[in-house]
């Protein structure tokens, strides 16, 4: 067992800002750095793509949708390492760039909130007893998760009157999946992508709160956004370079030990 590298997971980190994520995570990082992906072949190809440029990253499988590739890592993490350092939670769906997508309105709600917020929340579950004092927890969300984008007046006032825990936001996004079911849900939102990054920032919040609580000294979780780049989610529209989107990620994974400032917030640029 390797039980004293430092190591770090990125989610969905194949392609995108993920994959940017991890080639710059590598070059800074002191320690193992796992791409990891759904699609093995996909994640494979990524690891010899940055082989070719000279960097050194391991991979796993990893589908944050499918309970057993959840529990095989987790496993092998414990096995190998007995310990996390890093956790970047990047993978994500969106459907609202997407052109000649007919996923029924229903489906594409329910595949959001599970993908986006679930089972980011499953993956959580799993590896954060993992996680060592110190560790860093970046959940990868977007200003479409402002409460800005809320049509809903008292569901701003319901968040803004006090913290939600965790079951509070599983309990929010069970909610909007109901109103979903009878079309009522755009009176919340937009679009269930933002509904789903809400309930992200929701649960960064949660999660900081318990942390805080945690004989595990000074472990930190942030929010961010990438910002608007140029990526298969996006068709290719944003501004930014997947490299740019990186950049506020890694620098809330890297957050020093004796970092002792704002936590369970939502960052852009690298402020807060
Ligand atoms: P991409 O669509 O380019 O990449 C998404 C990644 O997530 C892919 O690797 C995809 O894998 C993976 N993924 C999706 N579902 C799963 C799953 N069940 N298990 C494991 N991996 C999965 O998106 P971006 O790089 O643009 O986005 C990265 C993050 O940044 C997301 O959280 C997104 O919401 C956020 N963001 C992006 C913005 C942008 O402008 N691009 C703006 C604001 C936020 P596969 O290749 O197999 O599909």
């Amino acid at each position: 067992m390797q039980k004293f590298k430092k190591v770090a997971v990125v989610t969905g980190s194949n392609k995108g800002i993920g994959f940017a994520i991890v080639k710059s995570l590598a070059r800074k990082f002191n320690g193992i750095v796992y791409l990891t992906a759904r699609n093995e072949s996909l994640g494979i190809k990524a690891v010899k793509n940055l082989q070719d440029e000279g960097i050194s990253v391991n991979f796993h499988q990893l589908d944050i949708e499918d309970s057993h590739s959840i529990e095989r890592f987790s496993h092998y993490l414990k096995e190998k390492y007995d310990g996390l350092d890093v956790l970047i939670n990047n993978a994500a769906i969106a459907y609202h760039h997407r052109e000649n997508d007919f996923t029924p309105e229903i489906d594409q709600v329910i595949n959001t909130i599970r993908v986006n917020f679930s089972s980011t929340l499953n993956l959580c579950n799993a590896l954060f007893p993992l996680l060592r004092p110190n560790a860093r927890v970046v959940n990868v969300s977007s200003r479409a998760g402002f409460l800005s984008n809320i049509k809903d007046q008292n569901l701003i006032d319901r968040i803004l009157s006090k913290k939600f825990s965790i079951e509070e936001s599983i309990q929010l996004m069970d909610e909007y999946i109901q109103l979903a079911k009878s079309g009522q849900h755009k009176n919340l939102t937009s679009n269930c992508y933002a509904m789903s990054k809400i309930g992200l920032n929701l649960l960064t919040e949660a999660q900081q709160i318990l942390f805080d609580n945690d004989e595990r000294k000074n472990i930190v979780v942030n929010s961010c956004t990438p910002g608007y780049c140029a990526t298969d989610m996006t068709s290719y529209t944003g501004p930014l370079t997947p490299e740019e989107g990186a950049k506020t990620p890694v620098f809330l994974a890297l957050l020093p030990e004796n970092y002792d400032s704002f936590k369970g917030k939502f960052w852009a640029d690298e402020q807060c």
